[in-house]
């Protein structure tokens, strides 16, 4: 068995060598020795700065509408340019397990279609930086997609979980344990480290409006003005926005950058969000946006 980096690059080399795809989306070493960082993989003799290791690194599902759009451009443009036609774009992307969630919310939420994306599945032990920051980041905590399904190549590497919890110092359980005037104050101290730079809202593959509502100004949903008001309802407005449709990739938490613990309150509201409309799958639309249907039998005790 060869490492996954050489299964990557060959199975990468081969579709865009035959053409089936326009683009590999994948990972190659930044400068600096700064990790991993996003490759966008055009053609087969690029593939060789294709890399993939446990090293914590951004979740590309986010990438994919833009570079679909772009790669049906551009194949458009060549198209017309030959007196032709085009029949579409298709990218391949590398995907962990909690990637291939955040693609299929996309596609549930039709923002890209599945026939247009080769999903290339890395099973996964958890990300880890065993030099610069060796303990498992949190989002991989708990993580139950290890092993990535539904893919249309799948790497053969082992993917043995790693010891984990090691640093999670709270879980759900924990928070509803507390009473209501622990949880406040909780998440008041949790809210108030926040500096609002929308890098959680930028990477949720749940959030895909043209016009975010936190940003409006036309109506002003939220006020610039930073206090325990404002800072909560940023929150709050975000959560519902992606209640029943989080799919618990953990890209919030693992993006913001003064270490507030976002998927505590996902995971929260998605366990709710199951109790209450037996939310199972997320990712599946039949099973999405509970909070956007009426029916009959929703609960309203609450009410
Ligand atoms: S959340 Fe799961 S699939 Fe994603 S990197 Fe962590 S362990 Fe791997
Ligand atoms: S990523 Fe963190 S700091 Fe930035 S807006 Fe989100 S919660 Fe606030
Ligand atoms: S809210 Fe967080 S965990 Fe849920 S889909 Fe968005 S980025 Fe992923």
């Amino acid at each position: 068995m060869t490492d996954a980096t050489s299964q990557i690059r060959e199975i990468a080399r081969n579709l865009l060598s035959e053409g089936r795809v326009q683009t590999v989306l994948g990972y190659e070493e930044a400068p600096l020795g700064l990790g991993l960082r996003p490759a966008f993989v055009r053609e087969p003799s690029g593939t060789g700065r294709l890399v993939f290791d446990a090293r914590p690194t951004l979740g590309l599902a986010r990438y994919l509408p833009g570079e679909i759009a772009s790669a049906l451009a551009r194949a458009e443009d060549g198209a017309a340019g030959s007196g032709g036609t085009t029949r579409g774009a298709t990218v391949a992307v590398v995907a962990k397990g909690c990637d291939v969630r955040a693609v299929l919310r996309l596609v549930a939420d039709r923002r890209i279609r599945r026939e247009n994306v080769i999903l290339i599945g890395v099973p996964c032990s958890g990300s880890i930086d065993e030099e610069r920051f060796p303990r498992l980041i949190a989002k991989c905590s708990g993580c139950d997609a290890r092993l990535p399904e539904g893919c249309d190549f799948t790497i053969e590497t082992m993917a043995e979980p790693r010891p984990a919890d090691r640093h999670r110092p709270l879980k759900v359980e924990d928070l509803e344990g507390m009473t209501a005037d622990e949880r406040y104050t909780f998440w008041q101290r949790q809210f108030a480290r926040c500096i609002r730079c929308f890098a959680c809202r930028s990477v949720c593959p749940a959030c895909g409006c043209r016009e975010c509502a936190l940003e409006s100004r036309s109506p002003v949903w939220l006020e610039r003005d930073v206090n325990p008001s404002t800072q909560s309802m940023f929150h709050f407005m975000r959560l519902m926005h992606t209640a029943g449709r989080c799919v618990d990739c953990g890209e919030c938490e693992r993006v913001c950058p003064v270490g507030i613990p976002l998927t505590l309150l996902t995971r929260k509201l998605m366990s709710d969000i199951r109790t209450l409309f037996g939310v199972e799958h997320p990712e599946t639309p039949g099973d999405s946006e509970p909070l956007a249907r009426f029916g009959l039998s929703d609960p309203e005790e609450f009410i």
